[in-house]
């Protein structure tokens, strides 16, 4: 079989079709009825109607109950390295045509669905790049996609960090993180943002080191920051601090994470910039809202990032009460006419869900909540309409009366 071309088909069960003439990429095991010809996991295979109209082309995985997933609804196009090839290309040159080509800054150069690359996030942070692979088919095809950014981007070196938690279980995935091309950086790899400096550990950190889709939320957060005191909740390594604390000139800033790491980063990326106003503290913020609230403590803004609280549909009522939580507590926090910057990175709530979340804080704190901004990813994270559970993150700034 010549390459990129299927060696076998998937066919869907009656009236399953819709979505995929939508483009919608990803086929769940429960829509395929059968499938003919050779099919080993990563192999090219054609999705078709029950009555066997040719729907699109994707790579079938066997251990995944996401078991093909689409990357051409064209029977003309193979999945070939110049598929891979041409993909890579169009995703780095939107982000030259947005803007994000500092060679100092960081920006995420492909952002899986949102670029038509299914499973694959790419990520800049100055000269290096960091992989993440969250699909068996791109796992596979690695070593390409590592030569193809090679020769577009030409980065000092190229990291292949291990998949997020729980989705290599998801998807047979057995990846331990690698040198791919180029090598390791001997430290940190700094990267500047909007202003600030912050040192990415692209070999120890969480994600692949940074939270770039956040970038723009923290400087429109930082805008509502001046003469504040302000409270980081879930900081990482300190981004929306730092932002606060210098281009908001916050009055000061106390940044909390449970992770001894993060507040270690929180305290090298100050001393970086020569912030003294930040104090970082190692502590669970569920607790540490309660102590603060114990205590009678006010702040002008409280920021509130935490880690993703739904991992699916099945946990959403969890999730949201979860949020409920930690918001009610920051509005107890927040001084009349306080900024609440509330987010959540849970792709299955919704932003429905998520505002509707809040309406319930309100009443039940009696305070009213003014919605100010209500903001997504950056730009360099764009979203396909035909996969709307790429649009996972919401940061909701609002005015506490
Ligand atoms: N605001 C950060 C990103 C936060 S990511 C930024 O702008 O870069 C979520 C963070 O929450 C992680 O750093 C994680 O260590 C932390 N975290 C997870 N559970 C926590 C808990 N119970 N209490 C405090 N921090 C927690």
């Amino acid at each position: 079989m010549p390459d990129g071309l299927p060696t076998g088909t998937a066919i869907l069960k009656p009236r399953r079709a819709r979505p995929f003439f939508g483009r919608h990429p990803w086929v769940l095991d429960s829509a395929i009825d059968r499938v003919e010809g050779e099919l080993a996991d990563g192999d090219v295979v054609d999705l078709i109607t029950h009555d066997g109209k040719f729907v699109a082309r994707g790579l079938w995985n066997s251990q995944s109950r996401l078991r093909v997933r689409l990357y051409a609804f064209d029977a003309a196009v193979p999945l070939d390295d110049g598929l891979w090839r041409s993909r890579l290309a169009a995703a780095v040159a939107l982000r030259t045509s947005l803007g994000f080509d500092d060679p100092a800054g960081g920006c995420r150069l492909v952002n899986s669905e949102g670029d038509d690359l299914s499973g694959l996030i790419v990520d800049r942070y100055g000269d290096y790049l960091a992989v993440q692979v969250t699909a068996l088919a791109m796992a596979r095809r690695v070593d390409a996609i590592a030569d193809t950014l090679e020769s577009l981007v030409a980065p000092r070196g190229i990291l292949l960090r291990g998949a997020e938690r729980g989705l290599s279980k998801l998807e047979g995935l057995h990846l331990p993180d690698r040198v791919l091309r180029g090598a390791e950086p001997a430290g940190p790899v700094f990267v500047m943002e909007h202003g600030l400096r912050f040192g990415v550990d692209l070999a120890e950190g969480q994600k692949t080191g940074f939270y770039l889709d956040q970038r723009d939320n923290r400087q429109a957060a930082a805008a509502y920051a001046r003469g504040r005191r302000v409270l980081d909740m879930f900081s990482y390594s300190g981004g929306f601090a730092l932002a606060c604390a210098v281009a908001g000139r916050a009055a000061s800033v106390l940044a909390v994470d449970t992770s001894a790491k993060a507040t270690a980063l929180i305290e090298a990326n100050a001393a970086l910039n020569g912030v003294a106003i930040v104090t970082a503290e190692t502590a669970d913020a569920f607790e540490k809202l309660d102590a603060l609230a114990a205590a009678g403590e006010r702040f002008g803004m409280v920021v509130l990032d935490p880690p993703k609280f739904a991992r699916s549909r099945a946990s959403l009522d969890d999730a949201l009460r979860a949020y409920h939580r930690i918001n009610r507590v920051a509005c107890d926090l927040l001084e009349p006419g306080g900024i609440l910057v509330t987010c959540s990175c849970s792709g299955s709530v919704s932003r429905e869900d998520f505002l509707q979340m809040l309406a319930g804080v309100s009443q039940r704190a009696g305070r009213t909540l003014q919605l100010l901004e209500v903001r997504g990813a950056a730009a360099d994270h764009p979203v396909s309409t035909s996969c709307l559970e790429g649009e996972y993150l919401k940061c909701v700034i609002a005015r506490v009366v």
